[in-house]
């Protein structure tokens, strides 16, 4: 059997095993489509049926999470916890709170993780979790109460050397506070490493709260860089307006770049002057307001209702942080018409394959979220070495570490997509491969396990 037949034959597998599951099948898809080169020069790998074991999470956890509503009412919501691979250290991942949560997503995340983990060369394996519970509307103590329910069951399945949560969508400083505070008490202990993007107070990391963002301009900067390209005098346009999206917004501005757009879930706003953050910041951080209060502070800014259309607007650098399945191929198509340059992804797989296709086809450079957002979890794991030393490095270490780290990874991507022939040297063949290698390799040592 060839390497193509091999991967071919494998998906058939894994379609027919998880039938429905979309999401899943789709990340699946986009990372076996790299790998056959990969196996091509590693029989060794085929031989260890090594695919096959690491598309198969190690671990699916599913439970009821019920509670009480400010009415009295009991309510019920499912949680989960994909532990997928360990294979490099303790399973490490997010929590994501949204109603669209189901395995499908949980598994495609954690199958994400894994190889993002794997790229930031710190210890970490992969997993992801969260609930179909929606934040949004809740009051405190409604989100307290869901969130002491969800870490009664979860307390069971982690622990500072198993499984690591930190947030992701709909999970922010306040929940961690919460899910902390409750797997202390219930576990008589006072475990600092459980959780990652704590507050100060309890041992967060400084730069936690800016690492996605930065970490994502950081390696932007590299991959224009390396085309003879900057920031500076660019137009950007960035969906999403949270965590990500406001220190993407921030760090790209640092830069001299413009950036004109940004979204919530509701709609989009333009503002031609460049977006003001600090009002995007208040609105959002601590009204947690919708973005359409922008333009009642600002008349000359525009709003459009419906965030989908924001592809539409003409800009140099295009920033994807808001969630899954963005960007589709008219969007890929609009955004090359007017002329983009680059495509870096903040959120996890925004774009669809089919737009990414039509990006690699037309030189546009374009990074996967995998490799470019990959600031998160990497200063997550820098949180977790200061906290097992009970030590805290200061902003400037956390930052300078994280700058680094996305260098590394958009150099190992890219030595990758060149060694491995990548149709216009690739990131997202790049990532995927360099992310394997690694887990593949430690697989490997540690036999049929
Ligand atoms: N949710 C983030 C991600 O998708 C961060 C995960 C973490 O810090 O563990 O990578």
């Amino acid at each position: 059997m060839n390497s193509k037949q091999y991967v071919q034959s494998v998906y058939e597998q894994v379609e027919k095993r998880n039938s429905g599951e979309v999401e899943f099948l789709d990340a699946v898809k986009e990372v076996f489509n790299s790998l056959v080169p990969v196996f091509e020069k590693n029989r060794k790998f085929m031989e260890a049926g090594l695919l096959e074991r690491i598309v198969e999470p190690e671990r699916v956890i599913y439970f009821r999470v019920p509670w009480v509503d400010d009415n009295g009412k009991v309510q019920v919501n499912r949680g989960f916890r994909v532990q997928f691979n360990s294979a490099l250290g303790p399973y490490k991942g997010g929590l994501r709170f949204h109603p669209s949560v189901n395995q499908s997503i949980i598994k495609f995340l954690g199958f994400e993780q894994t190889f993002k983990n794997s790229l930031t060369g710190l210890p970490m394996g992969g997993g992801k979790g969260g609930s179909d519970f929606d934040p949004k509307g809740k009051s405190d103590n409604e989100v307290m109460r869901f969130c002491q329910s969800f870490m009664a069951e979860l307390q069971k399945h982690i622990s500072a050397d198993l499984d690591v949560p930190a947030g992701d969508i709909g999970v922010g400083a306040r929940e961690i506070g919460y899910l902390f505070g409750y797997y202390n008490k219930i576990k008589n202990v006072r475990e600092q490493g459980v959780l990652t993007g704590k507050g100060l107070s309890y041992g967060g990391s400084l730069g936690r709260t800016q690492a996605t963002g930065y970490g994502l301009i950081y390696f932007a900067q590299e991959m224009l860089k390396h085309a003879n390209e900057s920031f500076k005098g660019k137009t950007v346009v960035v969906s999403g307006s949270g965590n990500v999206a406001i220190y993407a917004m921030e760090k790209a501005m640092e830069l001299g770049a413009k950036v004109i757009a940004c979204s919530d879930s509701n709609g989009y706003i333009v503002d031609e002057n460049g977006i003001q953050l600090d009002l995007v910041k208040e609105l959002k951080e601590v009204k947690r307001a919708r973005i359409k209060e922008y333009v009642d502070a600002v008349p000359s800014a525009k709003y459009v209702e419906g965030c989908k259309d924001i592809w539409n607007e003409k800009c140099d650098i295009a920033l994807p942080c808001a969630t899954q399945g963005e960007i589709n191929v008219e969007a890929a198509n609009t955004l090359i018409n007017n002329g983009v340059i680059a495509v870096c992804e903040g959120a996890n797989m925004p774009c669809s394959l089919d737009a990414i296709e039509v990006f690699i086809k037309n030189n546009i450079l374009f990074s996967p979220g995998k490799a470019s957002n990959a600031g998160g979890v990497a200063c997550s794991a820098l949180e977790m070495s200061q906290n097992s030393m009970r030590y805290s490095w200061t902003v400037e270490e956390v930052n300078e570490k994280l700058q680094q780290i996305m260098v590394d990874i958009f150099k190992n991507a890219k030595k990758a997509a060149i060694e491995y022939g990548a149709e216009n040297e690739n990131l997202v063949v790049g990532a995927n491969i360099a992310g394997f290698l690694k887990v593949a390799e430690a697989m490997m040592a540690h036999g049929i396990v």
